[in-house]
């Protein structure tokens, strides 16, 4: 038994040109890894492209149509920010694939759990809509698919981008069988994730959102996953964790401003290691949504490696210590009136 790498080089097609969610950012985690012989107990895996009848189970048809043929006609714009290239759909199928096959892999026991470094990412992409840099939701469809194919009958989520996973929340609006926990920047893209968006019908309840200040940093992190995220997945009792594994509430990422350290990022693995190891047999998968300046990115993909694959080794922040979080204070107040709305 092991921890799961998946990757594949289909992801690197996704040409978005001179833009923040770029090749490069999957090549600086993969040369970063290759370079280390310590790493625990790894296993490496090659996915192959999900079957279209996993995508079109949770997006419309048409959406997906629409997809494969901007991108078999030369590539095109699905918004201002969102790009599809000529390789995007075949490299958005094998970041679909990624996630299936690590969610399938960890729900069995062929691995232990799993870190999946896919691209383009997902936590955006509704039902009909890709934007934000995302095309096919791959946490969704691969909670989708345990849920279909009776693997799993509660799968808990929990989004760490700095984003709120507005796509998966909106995928399982109303739907108990999703425990949806995003922990984002309030204000800030793409808007929603207000506290009082909580789930709709049998779904009430079951979407948790955590809308933090600018500024939150690595201790207001832990205490939002130690008072809202932690007794929240506990009260659920999943089968299985997955994780939108965004990197941009690091403290140098330019499209953000958390404060989060790469310690910071190690501690909320290791709390939500903690959540799966003790409620369901530690079945839990990461995929990498957000995250972009390179150094920070790759360097807390390791630190999150790390704590899956249990090396204790501690992987240092490459800019040092932006210093006192800014933003605690408001931050606690936020974790507060969540609490209060969950009865947690
Ligand atoms: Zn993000």
């Amino acid at each position: 038994m092991a921890t799961g790498l998946y990757y594949s080089d289909a992801c690197l097609g996704h040409d978005t040109g001179d833009h923040p969610e770029n090749r490069q950012r999957l090549e600086a985690i993969m040369g970063r890894l290759e370079g280390l012989s310590d790493l625990g107990e790894m296993v490496r895996r090659t996915p192959g492209p999900a079957d279209l009848s996993l995508v079109e189970a949770v997006h419309l048809p048409a959406y997906v149509d629409r997809v494969a043929r901007m991108a078999g006609s030369g590539g095109g714009n699905l918004d201002a920010d969102t790009i599809v290239s000529p390789g995007s759909m075949n490299a958005a199928l094998h970041a679909v694939g990624g996630a299936v096959e690590a969610s399938v892999a960890a729900i069995g026991g062929e691995v232990d759990n799993a870190f999946v470094a896919v691209r383009p990412c997902g936590h955006h992409a509704s039902a009909g809509v890709g934007m934000g840099f995302c095309l096919f939701n791959n946490v969704a469809i691969a909670a989708h698919h345990l849920l279909a194919e009776g693997l799993a009958s509660r799968v808990a989520v929990v989004d760490f981008d700095v984003h709120h996973g507005n796509g998966t929340q909106e995928i399982f609006y109303d739907d108990p069988s999703v425990l949806m926990i995003s922990l984002h920047q309030s204000p800030l893209y793409p808007g929603s994730g207000h506290y009082n968006e909580m789930g709709r019908g049998a779904g009430e309840g079951y979407t948790v959102n955590i809308p933090l200040p600018p500024g939150t940093g690595d201790e207001g992190y832990d205490l939002a996953m130690e008072r809202v995220v932690e007794p929240a997945v506990a009260r659920y009792g999943p089968d299985m964790m997955l994780v939108s594994a965004g990197y941009d509430p690091h403290w140098q990422d330019p499209l953000a401003s958390m404060g989060v350290t790469v310690h910071g990022f190690r501690r909320v693995m290791e709390r939500i290691k903690g959540l799966a190891d003790g409620l369901c047999g530690g079945k839990v998968v990461a995929v990498l949504e957000g995250g972009y300046d390179l150094k920070a990115l790759s360097s807390a993909v390791e630190a999150s490696i790390r704590v899956l694959a249990g090396s204790g080794k501690v992987v240092e922040d490459p800019y040092g210590s932006p210093g006192a979080g800014v933003g605690l204070e408001r931050a606690e107040a936020v974790v507060a009136a969540v609490r209060g709305l969950h009865r947690l």
